[in-house]
């Protein structure tokens, strides 16, 4: 292993390519931002106990994905293998549910942890933007979450994703349907570990990624045809509220999700260019969550998008995303003197909201010049000692290869009325 290895299943990210991971965070939350979401950060662990009993003892986050540890006080924690389960406990913790305000909506974004086999799309570090809706059950909060992520996606010009939508049931139909799905599943041949799952979690097999399996699972009984009433109506609401949004998606009968708190809307974001990583976001609405956890009924809908399987999926798609340029000015000074009065334009540039950068170290015009080509400034100040005496700059056209004076105190002005 090389010193300067990064841990396995774990990447940096690095300029210039860091500028889309920045971009893809920003696109996705500003649609949020103009909704109605407030930002929320969490700590980047949690009480295990938060995640067994909120994500699910069941789960494959909880029994094989977390990196849960013991601290030198005794502590048990767990890195936050997904955001929903904490924002809930910051929202009960900071009492924003009795503050007669609900939903409570907030929006967060940061780093997630789950201990899983490294491939394309599949890290131990990775990076999430997510949004929940907690205290209201109102199938129009439903669709307005899946409509902003549709609406976060298209901005960053990516085309070709499907949204997948199912509803779960609630906790009048769903116990049906699982007594159901048990004797359908006992009646197949399935190892032993996915008839366990089968006895504890029943729903959770026909997430099952085995081709064997899902063969098998052909004529399972569909949730479809054991919802209620109530859930009908509330699913088929959603579906006429996203359609008449102009949102197109796919009813997939058997979409489940990992994690065990979601209750009817359920909903992945899929991308056809991931091969087998293709889901590049999901969510639902998990009414039970916040009892789970031991808070007040509360129910609630959210969804997290995958960061790191965004950029790869506008890099599938060959989106160039349109970034700013990081510097607009580049700065040489040849000589003492032209150093500390190129650097006061600069830092001026700068205040003005211009981006300007220096050729710093003592490098020759060959050199710096190299520097002003590699920042992408569009104009580069040169000015040696002769320029200086004159008391004029050289203002050089990066694009046109133009080059001529300018006077030192009207250089700001010139550059800020071009670029401006
Ligand atoms: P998968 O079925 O691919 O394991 P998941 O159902 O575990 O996904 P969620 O818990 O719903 O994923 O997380 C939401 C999003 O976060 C995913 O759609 C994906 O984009 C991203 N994500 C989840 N796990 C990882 C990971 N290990 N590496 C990179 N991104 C991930
Ligand atoms: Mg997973």
């Amino acid at each position: 292993m090389s010193t300067f290895q990064a841990p396995k299943g774990t990447y940096d990210l690095i300029p210039p390519e860091s500028a889309k991971y920045l971009a893809v965070r920003e696109a996705i939350a500003a649609p949020l931002r103009n909704s109605g979401y407030g930002y929320i950060e969490t700590p980047g662990f949690e009480n295990v106990e938060l995640f067994a009993r909120g994500v699910g003892e069941s789960t494959d986050i909880v029994t094989k994905e977390m990196y849960a540890f013991e601290t030198k006080g005794g502590d048990q924690l767990a890195l936050r293998p997904e955001g929903t389960a904490s924002v809930l406990r910051a929202a009960l913790e900071a009492n924003l549910h009795k503050l007669g305000n609900l939903p409570v909506k907030l929006w967060y974004s940061g780093s997630y942890y789950r201990y899983e086999r490294p491939q394309k799309g599949r890290y131990r570090h990775f990076s999430q933007v997510g949004a929940e809706a907690i205290g209201a059950e109102d199938p129009a909060l439903d669709a307005e979450l899946i409509i902003l992520a549709d609406q976060a996606y298209r901005s960053l010009g990516l085309r070709n994703f499907r949204i997948l939508l199912n509803s779960l049931g609630d906790k009048e139909c769903r116990p049906v349907y699982r007594e159901a799905l048990q004797n359908f599943l006992r009646g197949l041949d399935l190892d032993e570990e996915t008839l366990r799952r089968a006895d504890i979690n029943p729903l959770r097999v026909l997430d099952d990624k085995r081709p064997d399996v899902q063969k098998q699972l052909t004529d399972a009984p569909l949730l479809r045809d054991y919802l209620c009433d109530a859930c009908k109506a509330y699913h088929e609401e959603v579906r006429e509220l996203i359609t008449a949004a102009g949102v197109s998606f796919e009813d997939d009968p058997k979409l489940v999700r990992g994690l065990d708190y979601y209750t009817r809307t359920t909903f992945e974001f899929v991308h056809d260019g991931l091969g087998s990583q293709s889901a590049v976001g999901g969510g639902g609405r998990y009414d039970g969550l916040s009892e789970m956890i031991g808070g007040p009924a509360l129910p609630s809908v959210g969804w997290a998008l995958g960061v790191d399987r965004t950029v790869l999926a506008l890099e599938a798609e060959g989106v160039e995303l349109e970034l700013p340029a990081s510097t607009s000015v580049f700065a040489v000074p040849l000589g003492d003197e032209a150093r500390r009065v190129l650097f006061t334009k600069v830092t001026e540039l700068r205040k003005l909201g211009i981006a300007a950068d220096f050729s710093y170290g003592s490098k020759g015009l060959k050199g710096a010049m190299k520097s002003a080509n590699r920042s992408g400034a569009r104009y580069t100040i040169v000015a040696g000692e002769r320029d200086l005496a004159e008391g004029v700059v050289q203002l050089k056209d990066m694009e046109s290869g133009d080059q001529r004076a300018v006077g030192v105190n009207e250089i700001v002005a010139e550059l800020e009325s071009k670029l401006g």
